[in-house]
């Protein structure tokens, strides 16, 4: 059976149609916010802009390797692994030159490994090669956005409780859930933790909220994922799916 291809523009037409469905759940749970969020929300979009133009600034100045990278990962000759290899590398640089302007450099904090975490097939087995682990083999899903539709149906309050911790943290327990912590895969991460860079002053925002969706202004991670999409054919699943043990 021939395999099928995913293009660009077709990815891009599934993104807009979830972008539209996010810009809408936004301003919804914006304005549904209590006051001290609110207020912080506000903070955050007054300041996030201009740390999002250093990042620009700094982007431009690199331009030149991350135009080699992209292209590497365009290039069909190479085998898919290879491909998301090298969009795992541009993602790494991405971070290195976004991170520096991000709050997660300073505020040592793991909110956002409690939420759903989002990765291909082909990358899970990139990790466990790296690992050590052979991932397990979930049902594959037809639609980026079902990975996370997915680990929400069968974790309950995943994104709003510190209940489903990502199965690679290492817990601070002398702190409260949320707070410190350590990526045990640090060096070989997915590239949607390595993309997932809050641009507001502090973390307050990603604090996980029983009745709230908080949005967060994130840092732009649209590329690496449509490439990522596109090279891992959408066959996506939550990490504590690929990996239940973590480690272990
Ligand atoms: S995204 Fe939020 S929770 Fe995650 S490391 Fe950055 S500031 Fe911390
Ligand atoms: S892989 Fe590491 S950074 Fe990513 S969610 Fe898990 S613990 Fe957090």
């Amino acid at each position: 059976m021939q395999e099928q291809v995913l293009t660009i523009a077709q990815i891009e037409k599934i993104f807009a149609a979830n972008r539209e469905q996010t810009d809408a759940q936004v301003a919804q749970s914006a304005s549904d916010l209590p006051e001290p969020l609110r207020l912080a929300y506000e903070r955050a979009n007054a300041y996030a802009p201009g740390q999002v133009e250093k990042v620009r600034q700094r982007l431009a100045a690199d331009r030149s390797t991350l135009s080699v990278l992209v292209k590497a990962t365009q290039d069909e000759n190479l085998p898919r692994e290879t491909r998301m290899a090298w969009l795992r590398e541009l993602t790494e640089r991405l971070n290195q030159i976004a991170q520096p302007l991000s709050a997660c450099m300073t505020s040592h904090c793991s909110h956002c490994c409690y939420t759903p975490v989002t990765i291909t097939r082909v990358e899970a087995q990139l990790i466990g090669k790296a690992i050590g682990v052979a991932p397990e083999s979930p049902p594959p899903r037809s639609h980026a956005a079902n990975g996370t539709e997915t680990a929400v149906a069968s974790r309950p309050g995943i994104g709003h409780t510190y209940d489903w911790p990502c199965p690679f943290l290492a817990v601070e327990t002398s702190l409260p859930p949320g707070k410190g912590g350590k990526c045990a895969i640090y060096e070989h991460r997915p590239m949607v933790c390595r993309s997932c860079l809050s641009m507001a002053p502090s973390d307050k925002l990603c604090e996980l909220q029983p009745d709230h969706l908080v949005p967060i202004p994130l840092f732009d991670a649209r590329v690496p994922h449509l490439l990522a999409a596109q090279i891992g054919e959408m066959d996506v699943a939550d990490i504590r799916d690929f990996f239940p043990k973590g480690l272990s």
